[in-house]
């Protein structure tokens, strides 16, 4: 906690807005349940999801047309899990794989910022015949972030009970959770929809301590706020300034971090600005919590 007393020391939380824990679901493979059955189920609860696709596939193929239309969902996040799930046999047909699918997610999602990082998944069951240096190097080329280990139905979980699990230890470590899926109530390598949806209940009841992203969220505001630090510009009854720097390379971590600023006693809001965005905030037990990007210049603070 930040010292009472010391008016304008600010503390960068461990996650967006102060929450306790993160959780990520992530899809593979562009199973046609993706499209039936998960993207509706997420949309209706406005719950992110990450989908691995493979457009050079049948099943995406088959349903181009609706990914086309569901990417524009802010549910739904592409990640690149190679153009067509074949494996890697050398660094030339590797990188041809990664950047095809790099295409066909920026041609998905045509009004995202480019380049970008987006999240991969190796793509699992065939070769993959290339070094880590050089998978490395192809990762780095095409900004792409390696997502966590593969965790799901019906490798690493078979219940329901071990499915909900995920989320409890979450919660009680502060860390990050996630279950990834390949087929959602039908499909192959399938996780039933009762546990799908008995998951999706589940991360609801805990919004208010979950932050529920995709894995490029969660490896930016980590890594930004590895390299983050805060320092007191000016600080007064009325106003004071904080700025926020990072280590990281502001053309690709530019997510928010979420701060607290400790405020003085008579001060029931808080109105902060930093460049052109202007938001109030309630204070609660003496501090502030608000968004700033790191880099984004001088962040003011005053009663609201
Ligand atoms: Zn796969």
């Amino acid at each position: 906690m930040i010292p009472s007393d010391d008016i304008g020391a600010t503390q960068v939380l461990k996650w967006q807005d102060g929450k306790q824990a993160v959780f990520m679901l992530e899809f593979d493979d562009s199973a046609p349940s993706a499209i039936t059955t998960a993207i509706p189920e997420l949309s209706k609860r406005g719950m992110p999801g990450v989908f691995y696709i493979n457009p050079g596939n049948p099943p995406f193929l088959a349903l181009e047309k609706q990914w086309t239309s569901w990417s524009r969902d802010p549910c739904v996040i592409l990640g690149n899990h190679t153009f067509s799930h074949v494996g890697a046999f050398s660094v030339p047909q590797l990188d041809d794989e990664l950047a095809r699918c790099n295409d066909a997610i920026r041609r998905l999602d045509p009004g995202c910022k480019w380049p970008r990082l987006v999240s991969f998944g190796q793509p699992g069951g065939v070769p993959w015949n290339v070094s880590p240096e050089e998978e490395a190097a192809l990762l780095a080329k095409y900004r792409l972030v390696k997502r966590p280990p593969f965790w799901g139905c019906p490798f690493q979980t078979q219940s329901g009970e071990a499915v909900l699990a995920l989320v409890d230890a979450a919660l009680a470590t502060g860390g990050m959770g996630h279950h990834d899926f390949h087929g959602v109530g039908g499909d192959w390598h399938s996780t039933p929809l009762e546990i799908f949806l008995a998951l999706l209940d589940k991360l609801d009841a805990n919004r208010d301590r979950l932050w529920i992203t995709d894995p490029v969220s969660w490896h930016q505001y980590a890594t930004e706020r590895e390299g983050a630090v805060v320092q007191a510009a000016a600080t007064g009854p009325d106003a004071i300034e904080v700025e926020l720097l990072t280590a990281a390379d502001p053309a690709f971590y530019d997510l928010p971090l979420t701060l607290a600023t400790r405020v003085p006693t008579a001060w029931r809001a808080c109105r902060v600005v930093q460049g052109r965005s202007e938001t109030t905030v309630p204070v609660r037990d003496g501090a502030a919590m608000y968004s700033a990007l790191p880099g984004g210049g001088k962040i003011r603070l005053r009663p609201a």
